[in-house]
């Protein structure tokens, strides 16, 4: 066992302090990391307050993780000490049910294991990247190619999987209209990687606030949902629209700015239960549904992709005394766009 330094949460709603944690020994098939950077995810948040429900505690949050390996174990073939690696929010899986093959881990019929907030094989809680170092199997590792640098693709590890896995299977490119609702740290993604993939991406913000970056980053168009005009104006002109508010929204409202045969997809998960009536999708036989991160291949793919067209998240780096200060400033939707922890400052 290794003795790291961490952030906890001690208690559901509790703030988040400094202590120490133990990493299982490097098995055969482990990876033991050195964290440098971690991203802060809305999901972070709503778990450590316990807003989905039942959490485990004490709680090290943290699923956007990038570092350096340092140890592996004898049978590990894809890393070697010194590899610049990537770790997201699952960090096992049953890999033997058709999702497991299918390269789909994030729907395994035994549900993944959880970087934190779970229980591993072994019978022990997991704990996230809010720490010093990770042991995990390599096939949960994913590579942080050369040309990303590691602050910069920390967040990718979540908020860019889980915007690229619903635009790639919704088959986005050129000639396809976007919205992404919400323009935070999975918004932003959202809109870079459309943007990349060639598609015309419209951001639907609460307000104007952000405009400027938006444009900057890959937006085309720029709209506040606060204004009624914007769904008067922009009916039925999407083929898609990603949605990544972390609360409920006026389904109805956004459903009429699909296409016929469109599709919401709810990547943002309200800690409310949401009621939609079903007649807001007969219309146009619009579609209304979601997706979970991504599946490690296609992680893989992401982190290439983001390489290749020069794709790094927008970041404000922290050090973790400032962890406590920065949920309070996602929540309020004051953050550009994803807040990282510098874990040298641990
Ligand atoms: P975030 O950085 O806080 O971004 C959410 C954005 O939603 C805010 O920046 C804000 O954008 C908008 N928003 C917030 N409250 C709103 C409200 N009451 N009404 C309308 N818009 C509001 O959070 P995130 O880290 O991107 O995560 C977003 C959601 O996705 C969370 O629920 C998170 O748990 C979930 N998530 C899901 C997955 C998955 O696999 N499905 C993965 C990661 C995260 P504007 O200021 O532009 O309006
Ligand atoms: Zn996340």
């Amino acid at each position: 066992m290794t003795t790291v330094a961490a952030y906890a949460a001690p208690a559901a709603k509790a703030p988040l302090e400094r202590t120490t944690i133990e990493r299982r020994p490097v098995g055969e098939f482990d990876v033991l990391i050195d964290i440098k950077f971690t991203g802060i995810c809305h999901s972070d948040i709503h778990q450590a307050r316990e807003g989905w429900g039942e959490a485990i505690f004490p709680m090290v949050p943290g699923h956007e993780i990038a570092g350096v390996v340092c140890e592996v174990g004898p049978g590990v073939t894809r890393y070697a000490v010194g590899d610049r690696v990537g770790v997201g929010c699952m960090v096992d899986s049953c890999q033997e049910c058709d999702n497991c093959r299918a390269g789909l881990e994030q729907y395994c019929d035994q549900r993944p294991v959880w970087t934190y907030n779970a229980v591993g094989k072994d019978g022990e809680p997991t704990y996230g990247g809010y720490a010093q170092q990770i042991v995990v199997d390599e096939k949960f590792v994913v590579r942080v190619p050369d040309g990303l640098a590691l602050d910069v693709a920390a967040p990718l590890l979540c908020a860019g999987i889980t915007t690229y896995s619903p635009l790639k299977h919704w088959d986005i490119g050129p000639g396809k209209k976007v919205a992404v609702v919400g323009f935070g740290g999975l918004g932003h993604m959202g809109v870079k990687i459309a943007h990349a993939l060639g598609a015309e991406v419209t951001v639907l913000s609460q307000s104007l606030r952000k405009k400027d970056d938006g444009l900057k980053l890959g937006a085309d168009h720029y709209y506040a949902t606060s204004d009624p005009a914007t769904f008067e104006q922009l009916k039925g002109g999407f083929d898609l629209i990603l949605n990544t508010v972390s609360a409920p929204l006026d389904f109805p409202a956004f459903l009429s700015l699909l296409r016929t045969g469109g599709a919401m997809v709810n990547v943002g998960l309200p800690e409310e239960p949401v009621q939609v009536p079903l007649a807001a999708l007969f219309g146009n036989r619009r579609n209304l549904t979601s997706s979970n991160i991504g599946g490690i291949a296609e992680t893989q793919e992401m982190l290439d992709f983001c390489a290749e067209h020069g794709l790094g998240a927008e970041i404000e780096l922290i050090g973790a005394a400032e962890i406590n200060e920065a949920y309070e400033r996602v929540v309020a939707s004051d953050v550009r766009y994803r807040f990282v922890i510098d874990i040298a400052t641990i």
